[in-house]
């Protein structure tokens, strides 16, 4: 019997998805405590800790997949190919606008300022990239009836302009340019 869990690719898309889904109080931190575990034969990665608001244990189970695979050090990896089943093409541009917006204009380099806007805008390029997994095969756009979520929907709905393949290579570019530019100015370990 295949799973019926969603499938998480990295660790870092479960990371993702559970930041988009924060306990009722509001919270969504916990201390994610991951373990590996088997479900209907299949091994699945779970998560659980009590949430940093009200302490209400939470608990979130991805399937994984057959091949897991580690992304190299310093990068964001979400997938390798294909679409996500755990956020739709409007969450990871909601994703994307807010790495990019909470990366600072100001650090000094080579310190732990700048390992986290580095962080923070390989982060934005990687959902750019998971946005652009949208647009089919030849198309030109993201197609609406690929949204699945409320606040997917409200995303696009909002700029529907955004979601046309150009304009996302554009920004996801831009996210590289400034990470290679991070790059050059960082002092070489
Ligand atoms: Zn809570």
């Amino acid at each position: 019997m295949p799973s019926t869990l969603p499938l998480a690719r990295t660790n870092a898309e479960a990371h993702i998805y559970m930041d988009l889904h924060p306990c009722a109080c509001g919270n969504g931190a916990f201390e994610r405590n991951s373990s590996v575990i088997e479900v209907d034969g299949d091994l699945a990665s779970r998560y659980v800790g009590a949430c940093s608001g009200c302490g209400e244990r939470r608990e979130f189970v991805f399937a994984i997949p057959q091949d897991v695979r580690l992304p190299p050090p310093g990068s964001v990896v979400f997938g390798y190919g294909g679409q996500s089943e755990l956020l739709d093409a409007g969450e990871w541009l909601f994703v994307a606008d807010r790495y990019a917006r909470a990366t600072p204009a100001k650090y000094e380099p080579g310190t732990e300022a700048a390992r986290q806007a580095r962080q923070q805008v390989a982060t934005a390029a990687a959902a750019m990239g998971e946005v652009l997994a949208f647009v089919p095969e030849g198309g030109d756009a993201v197609p609406y009836e690929s949204l699945r979520t409320d606040r997917g929907r409200e995303v696009f709905d909002a700029q529907p302009g955004r979601f046309y393949r150009d304009r996302l290579k554009v920004i996801r570019d831009t996210y590289e340019e400034i990470l290679t530019e991070m790059d050059a100015k960082a002092p070489s370990a």
